[in-house]
């Protein structure tokens, strides 16, 4: 791995891949150095609408700082989900260079290889402080540019919604028993780990959930927290509100680069970029951290049940999220070295989280 990781950065420049938040070192930096580069405007398409504010705006953040931290010498103009190109389609036109940015969540791209779900989150994984440490300290970010190199893109991380709401049913599920033939509307391998826990899973987007629920097409759904859930209206027709999500303990955003954008620009210019993605990484949790409470005060107002999802569901996911992920391993040498790595981080980040920051929340935090 260390000379993976030697070739790697001599590859693409970066001077610290594994610490982007520190930026770069000796590079001279400053107004005098900046104003003699070049004019340069890129295009950023988002996967996400521009009504969910606070996960679209670390888009227009970054835009915001580079733009600051150049002189207004490099733009980034970002593009809502559609206006360009289609929410999914965001790596394909970064990887061909149709626009030199993206942003969006790494596991809607697991089908063209199942470890850039990693870049986001996978079922039972990392929250959203672990998965920081390990972009930046654990080799996570390291890997992840590896595996994005096959695509020509170098990602950034890009925001966190933190642990996610496990979503609103109509009715109450107590038990694994009501699980069985419930119809979910839940993407991805969460909703992998629930097909196998009984549930009918479908796909349903943004736009479809509220019609499908209100009129008993599908008995529950997923989508984030308090903040963007209330937004969508689903507890005007589906009281009770579960959690955690525990197949997005912390789904991380990400900023995709295209690789041959990125060496054409001046390193001023990529390290103000490498300082914005930071900076939108932190915002963007902040963010929600800040909103979600009012929100959820706002829901609970109006008569919304909170149950927490029994202990018995929580064991039968936790071992069927474990058993999905060691079959990915099984069939596939390069996502299991991914695996392993990733698996010894959790375990010891779970350790770690379990003293200190699990009795104090656990006492502090009881209303
Ligand atoms: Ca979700």
């Amino acid at each position: 791995m260390a000379i993976d990781r030697r070739k790697f950065l001599a590859k693409t420049g970066l001077a610290l891949a594994g610490a982007g938040a520190a930026g770069c070192g000796s590079q001279p930096s400053g107004s005098a150095a900046v104003h003699t580069q070049p004019q340069i405007t890129w295009r950023l398409t988002s996967s996400f609408p521009r009504a969910l504010d606070t996960i679209f705006g670390a888009a227009t953040q970054l835009a915001e700082r580079v733009s600051a931290l150049t002189a207004g010498r490099f733009k980034i103009i970002a593009y809502e989900a559609g206006e360009m190109v289609p929410p999914f389609q965001v790596l394909d036109a970064v990887q061909q260079g149709t626009v030199q940015m993206g942003h969006t969540a790494s596991y809607y791209f697991k089908g063209k290889n199942p470890i850039l779900a990693f870049d986001c989150t996978v079922p039972f994984g990392l929250t959203a402080r672990q998965q920081n440490a390990w972009y930046y300290y654990g080799g996570g970010l390291d890997m992840m540019r590896h595996a994005f190199s096959d695509f020509g893109i170098i990602p950034f991380p890009g925001g966190n919604t933190g642990m996610q709401m496990g979503g609103w049913f109509r009715r109450e599920i107590s038990s694994m028993q009501d699980l069985a033939g419930l119809r979910m509307r839940i993407p991805g391998l969460g909703g992998e780990v629930m097909h196998r826990l009984g549930v009918t899973v479908q796909v349903l987007g943004g736009g479809d959930i509220f019609p499908a629920l209100e009129t008993g097409a599908i008995d529950a759904t997923e989508w984030v927290g308090p903040y963007d859930d209330e937004k969508l209206g689903f507890h005007k027709v589906a009281p009770y509100y579960y959690y955690p999500g525990w197949w997005e303990p912390g789904p991380s955003l990400s900023f995709y680069v295209n690789e041959s954008a990125w060496f054409k620009l001046p390193s001023e210019y990529q390290n103000a970029l490498e300082v914005a993605a930071a900076e939108a990484n932190v915002h963007m949790l902040a963010n929600y951290d800040a909103k979600n409470p009012e929100a959820l005060g706002r829901l609970l107002e109006q008569g919304v049940q909170m149950r927490a999802f029994s202990d018995d569901i929580m064991t039968a996911a936790q071992k069927i999220s474990f058993e999905l992920l060691d079959e990915f391993a099984a069939q596939d040498v390069a996502y299991d070295k991914v695996y392993q790595s990733w698996k010894k981080f959790r375990e010891s980040s779970y350790q770690w989280f379990s003293t200190a920051e699990m009795a104090f929340s656990r006492f502090a935090f009881s209303l």
